[in-house]
Formats: C-alpha cells, structure tokens, sequence
C-alpha cells in the first residue's frame, strides 16, 4: 500500500504525544526529529524534509493553545495543513485552449507510463468533459509504443495518428495536428519517445516538438515508485521545456512518499493527476489535501 511505511511512523510518533495536556518545547523537537526521520526514510528530499520540519516545529512551538484540540491534535492538524501545502494546496485543472485543439504534450522517462496516462487522460477527456481527443503516436524508438497506443485507441473509441517507426517524430507531429484540425478534434494529446535517463538527443526532440506543436500542456509522467529521484528527472525536464505539470504514475503500488512529497517543491509544478493502476479508468485529479489525509492515516 503507498504511504504504508511513512503513515504508521507518524501514527507512532503523534501517539507519544497523546494523553498529554500541554507540550513542552522539548516534546515538539523530540517529535519534530522522529518526523524527519520519517520523512528521510520515506525517501524525501533532503532540502524538503528541513524546510518543512522547520516550518512545522514554529508553526507547533508559536501555536495557541485551542480549547477545542488536544496538543497532540493541534500538531497532527499543523502537519497535515503542512504536507498539504507543501503537494500545492489545490487541485489544478488543466489547460485548455481558448481555440481547439487543446494540445498536450506527454513526456518522461521510458516505463513511467507515459502511454498507459496517455490513454487514461483520453478517456478522462472522453467521459468528464464530452471531448473528442485525437491521439499522435510520438514516440518511434520503442517499437511497441506505436501499437500499445493503437490498442489503447480501438478500446476507447479514439483515433490514432501515427506513421509507424520510420518517421522524424516532428514531422509525425506536423502531420497529426493538420488531421486533428481537419477532424475538429478538440483535444490532441501527443505521445512522445521516453529514454532510461536525460539525454541530450531525447530533449532536441522534445523541444522541436514543443516549438512545433506549442502546447498548451506539457506533462512530465512521473513514476511514483522512484522516490525522490522522480523530483530531480522532472526539474531535468522542467529546465529544458518549462513543463507546465506533473502526473504521478503507480500510486497504487507499495511507494514511499518521496514522490509525491518532493515534486511539486523541487520543481514549483503542480502535480495534476494520479494514476492508480494499469486500467484506462484508473486515473484520478490530483488533491492535496485527500494525498495528506491519506499519508497521516
Ligand atoms: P511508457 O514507456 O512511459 O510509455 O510506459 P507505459 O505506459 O508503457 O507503462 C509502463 C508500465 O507501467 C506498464 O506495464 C503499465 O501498465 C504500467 N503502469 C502505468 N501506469 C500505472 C499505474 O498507475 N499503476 C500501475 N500499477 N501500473 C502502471
């Protein structure tokens, strides 16, 4: 389950405090130190995990004593108003054009999911917003993204756009968006190639692209499983296209928490969505104020 191993380390810590009337400062660092703890095991980032134990611990030490909360209450209600800040305090919808198409751009590593989020964000579209989403199939190095995409196309009832694997993915791109216009899609969602790490060759691509297609939306795919790591390939990403958001993938496995933690600090993105499984409908709108429910249990 994710979150498993950070939410009973903070369940553990708050219940010291329980039963006492007031808290002493002393009491406060002891916790705030188990939270730190806590939060570096969960594979945080180092940088985050101080600044937010920092706010918390004067946010903790400075509050008023309320009638209507226990001490140890009143902390968890201070962590929790903390994490939710810190994952961006709202949702955030996406984009959308002022003329169609809507364009969004998919991009990250190979293996985050870029393809399977594509087709989850297609039939999001398709049943929340009555959309009719064209889907160009980018991403020409990985043989079998073209027909992953295809099947995911014939499931959902949306049509694919591809050249099959010899093609400059920019002209691909070029020629996808004239069928998107001609059809008067209103959403044209672009798959694009992913590589085991940065490389320069994949940003080139990347960003002729994204000068091609100007996007309204380009979504770094981020597998949650990968911790920490996730927040430094996004901010890779993020400094050489200016993503303008975050899905973070396989939140229904057994992940940490440095993901969802780290990400929107490290890049100043907002994360928009999660995925929570390998089916098309297991995509959710990404709220921070649930995922800090959820993380202190
Ligand atoms: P891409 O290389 O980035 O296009 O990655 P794919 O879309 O092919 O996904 C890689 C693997 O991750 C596939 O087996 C997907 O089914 C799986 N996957 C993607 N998203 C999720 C998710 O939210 N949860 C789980 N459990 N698996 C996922």
């Amino acid at each position: 389950m994710a979150f498993e191993g950070l939410s009973e380390r903070l369940q553990k810590v708050f219940s010291t405090l329980k039963g006492k009337g007031k808290l002493s400062d002393e009491d406060i660092r002891k916790v705030m130190r188990e939270v730190r703890m806590a939060l570096l095991e969960a594979d945080v980032n180092f940088d985050v995990v101080k600044s937010f134990v920092k706010t918390v611990r004067e946010r903790a030490l400075g509050a008023e004593v309320m009638d209507s909360l226990t001490p140890s209450q009143q902390v968890i209600k201070i962590v929790d108003e903390e994490l939710t800040k810190l994952m961006g305090q709202e949702a955030v919808p996406l984009n959308k054009s002022a003329h169609i198409p809507t364009i969004i751009m998919m991009v990250g590593l190979q293996g985050a999911g870029k393809t399977t989020t594509a087709g989850k964000l297609a039939n999001y579209l398709k049943n929340d917003k009555k959309a009719r989403p064209l889907f160009i199939a980018g991403d020409v190095y990985r043989p079998a993204a073209v027909e992953q995409l295809k099947t995911i196309g014939q499931q959902l009832d949306v049509p694919v756009y591809d050249e099959g694997t010899e093609h400059d993915p920019v002209d691909i791109v070029r020629n996808g968006l004239k069928v998107a216009d001609e059809n008067k899609n209103d959403y044209v969602i672009i798959d694009t190639a992913g590589r085991l790490e940065i490389d320069e060759q994949l940003m080139e691509e990347l960003t002729r692209i994204k000068e091609l297609a100007h996007p309204d939306e380009i979504l770094f795919v981020a597998d949650s499983m990968t911790g920490q790591v996730a927040a430094k390939v996004a901010a890779g990403f993020d400094e050489q296209l200016d993503i303008t958001g975050v899905v973070l993938t396989k939140l229904d496995g057994d992940t940490r928490g440095g993901a969802a933690l780290s990400i929107r600090s490290v890049t100043g993105k907002p994360i928009k969505f999660i995925g929570q499984g390998e089916k098309l409908d297991q995509l959710d709108v990404f709220h921070p104020d649930r995922m800090a429910n959820r993380i202190l249990g």
